[in-house]
Parts: C-alpha cells; structure tokens; sequence
C-alpha cells in the first residue's frame, strides 16, 4: 500500500481529468455488460475483489451493491478516486469497498483475493503479461484474474490506420483469437469474457464530447482549451473513421492452470 502523503501529489495527465470527468465507466464497457461480467463470474457476498486502476469505481460499487463483495481499488487519478468515493455512498456500500489515491504499479494486497482486476490499464504492470503477474501476486489458489484489454476487430491494412486508432503501432494489440491464444501460452485458461460492442464504444467515446464542449464553454482561457477545441473538431470523424471500426474491447477472466 503507498501512503496517502507520497500519493496525493500524483495524478493523470489533466486532459483526461477533463473528458473523462463526467464517465462513470472509462471503457467501452456499458453499465449493462458490467453487470453480465459481475453475474457471469458467480461472485458470493463476502468475496475480496481487487482492482488496479479503479477509475470512479463503478464496478467495484455496483457489485458491492449487487452481490455484496468487498472492493479495494486503486487509481492515480484523484478526481476519479473522488467521484469513486461519492458513489460508493449513492450506492450505499461505503462500508464495503474503499478507494485509494496513488500508483497502482507493484501493488499488492495484504490480504488475498477472490478476484483482482485491472480492466483497461494494463500499462500498470508493462502490458497485459507484468499485469497478470502483478495480480497473481495478490490471487488466493482458486481465484480469477480480470483482465480488461483492446484487441483488433478487424486487422488495421496499414500502420497509418492503427495510428488512427491512437495505438503505436499494429503489433500494439492483437486480433482477438491471438489475444486469447496468449493468454494460454502465459498459463492461464479464459474461463469467461464480456467483450464490448460499438455501442459502447460510442458511449466511452461519444460522452467525451458532450463533456469537452461544455468545459470549453466554462473555461475558455485555460490553457488546454485549444488542445480541447482541437479534439472537440476532430475526434467525432477520426473516432467513427478508426477506433469504432477496427479496435474491440473486452474482459478476460482467467483461472491459472
Ligand atoms: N477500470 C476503470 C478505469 C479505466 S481507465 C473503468 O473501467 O472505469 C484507466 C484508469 O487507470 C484511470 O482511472 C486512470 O486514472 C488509472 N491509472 C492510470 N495509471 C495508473 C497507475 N499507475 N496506477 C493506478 N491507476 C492508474
């Protein structure tokens, strides 16, 4: 656990502080799926769920509401370990989950775990193989890893098309039976998956821009305001051009074998 003091000056970079700021969920992963992954992974009332990366902590709340789990979730943003907090107390599970501000890098719990979950941050661990390790550090024997990761819907034809994505490079994911694939050459088995449509994709993304251009409209002197203008006019054509077409997002649960 990192102590609180050394934490609190840390954060994410403020863009995303900035549209992100109105998301409950930070994927494309919709309340509704979040609940078919909480139902399909047969979780009992009492069991520990770790989450590295926990954003505003609505899957942690909700599944503290829904099947009476305990959560811990850790996240670098202070904004969203806030708006995690006041939810916990709208959903009436403060006394079941608890929401730490700092870096989730090399975080490992005291107590083992039923279920630890990074879902969309795998950069914590240097990609989704160091996160899986990360999490099997905090696992008890029998327990399920959570692992939330992009994966190519369809192969991007040239690099330019997955930089259009915002991703690197084309090796920077892989098509989804590859994906699935590696994860048996890491150990694991899939024991289950929830994987995001292009509705949901539009909700993560569409979302921001709602939220983009009524910042702009309440603070156009800050200084991100022309690098938000900027997303503002572009990202609705790049987005439908690019990320909804090519990229697919999805929850792998995992047992070791
Ligand atoms: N799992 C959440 C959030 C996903 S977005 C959800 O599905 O809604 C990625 C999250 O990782 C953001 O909330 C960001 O603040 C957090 N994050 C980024 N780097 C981190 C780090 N090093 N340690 C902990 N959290 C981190």
């Amino acid at each position: 656990m990192l102590p609180e003091t050394k934490s609190s000056t840390k954060d994410i970079p403020r863009i995303f502080n900035i549209t992100e700021s109105a998301h409950r969920i930070h994927n494309p992963i919709t309340p509704e799926k979040l609940a078919t992954l909480g139902a399909a992974l047969r979780l009992e009332a009492g069991a520990r769920v770790l989450d590295l990366g926990s954003g505003s902590g609505e899957m942690l709340c909700t599944w503290a509401r829904d099947h009476g789990v305990i959560g811990i979730g850790i996240d670098l943003s202070p904004l969203f370990t806030a708006q995690a907090k006041r939810r916990a107390v709208e959903l009436g599970v403060a006394d079941q989950v608890t929401f730490i501000h700092g870096d989730a890098a090399g975080y490992v719990s005291d107590e083992q775990v039923d279920v630890a979950a990074c879902v969309g941050a795998t950069w914590i661990g240097g990609g989704v193989a160091g996160t899986i390790e990360l999490l099997a550090r905090s696992l008890r024997t029998g327990g399920i890893i959570l692992i939330g990761e992009p994966y190519w819907r369809q192969l991007p034809p040239t690099e330019a098309v997955a930089k259009g994505c915002l991703a690197n490079a084309i090796a920077d994911f892989l098509p989804l039976p590859a994906l699935l694939a590696s994860f048996g050459h890491l150990g694991y088995d899939v024991v289950e998956m929830v994987l995001a449509d292009q509705d949901g994709w539009d909700r993560y993304e569409a979302a921001k821009w709602l939220t983009m251009r009524r910042w702009l409209e309440g603070n156009p002197g800050d200084e991100l305001a022309k690098d938000v203008r900027a997303q503002l006019t572009s990202e609705p054509v790049r987005y439908a051009a690019y990320t909804r077409e090519y990229l697919g997002w999805g929850v792998f649960a995992l047992m070791p074998r």
